[in-house]
């Protein structure tokens, strides 16, 4: 039954996305496929926890769109999510889910806040660090950069990132709730703050560092675009196998790993 609930709730909410232009076809199916064993082999601390990120990032990405559309060229990640970013915000939680569903112990809760309150502080900073009027600086050096640049980070952003995961961390507990789960409060919004912060962080390090990137000669901007300006770009630094979307992963385990560490300090 909670299979059949979690497929048509996953299609309503795919759908409506997909409508809105927030999911592409591909990233429409993915995110049906995963909302239907987030719900099916997990509960509503699973899927509602899914559903907090998508649906505030979906929103953030909406507001004052025509002041971030120049920056949003630079970034692999838009405004339409396809099945590859879909499955790079969501298929850590999806294992962690069937983890969970074979094995059911706290630390695959623990893990999940912390891999969804990283892609939520990334996509939070990355929308409401855009408009900040300040350029941001290298996390690498201090050094100003230009807006748009991967590995810039800037106080707005930073900020936007610690409060998405400590909303993520609240939002769990109180679907956590709703299934009659015994955590603490302050332990999940805890565990997302410090989960989300070091995802992110860890997010802007490789974009500074490991991250395949691309350089426009029109402009003279570091890009994750292969085309910019009108222009094909050429690729100048990185690993080759480190896409945004690699990138995207590791940082959110590194987050788990943060926010489980966090709750079992205390
Ligand atoms: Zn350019």
């Amino acid at each position: 039954m909670n299979w059949l609930i979690g497929g048509v709730g996953a299609l309503i909410v795919a759908g409506a996305a997909y409508k809105k232009r927030s999911l592409s076809l591909s990233g429409a199916i993915a995110a049906v496929m995963m909302g239907t064993i987030y719900y099916g082999a997990g509960n509503l601390f699973w899927f509602g926890t899914l559903l907090l990120f998508f649906i505030t990032s979906t929103l953030l990405s909406k507001y004052r769109q025509e002041s971030k559309q120049d920056l949003e060229k630079s970034y692999a990640k838009t405004g339409r999510r396809d099945a590859g970013q879909v499955l790079a915000n969501g298929g850590i939680g999806m294992i962690l889910c069937l983890g969970y569903f074979i094995n059911p112990d706290e630390t695959w809760k623990l893990l999940f806040i912390g891999v969804m309150a990283t892609v939520t502080a990334d996509t939070w900073a990355t929308e409401v660090g855009s408009l900040s009027r300040r350029p941001p600086i290298s996390i690498l050096n201090g050094k100003r950069l230009p807006p748009g640049t991967s590995g810039g980070i800037s106080w707005l952003g930073s900020t936007a990132a610690a409060i998405g995961g400590a909303v993520i961390g609240a939002g769990a507990w109180v679907f956590g709730q709703w299934m009659g789960m015994e955590a603490g409060l302050f332990t999940y919004i805890l565990s997302g703050f410090i989960g989300g912060l070091a995802g992110a962080f860890a997010d802007s390090w490789m974009g500074a560092t490991v991250q395949k990137m691309y350089h426009c000669s029109v402009c003279g901007k570091d890009v994750e675009v292969h085309k910019h300006c009108g222009q094909a770009t050429d690729r100048s630094r990185g690993w080759g196998f480190m896409s945004n979307d690699a990138v995207n992963m590791i940082s959110s385990m590194i987050g788990g790993l943060a926010a489980w560490l966090t709750a079992s300090l205390l």
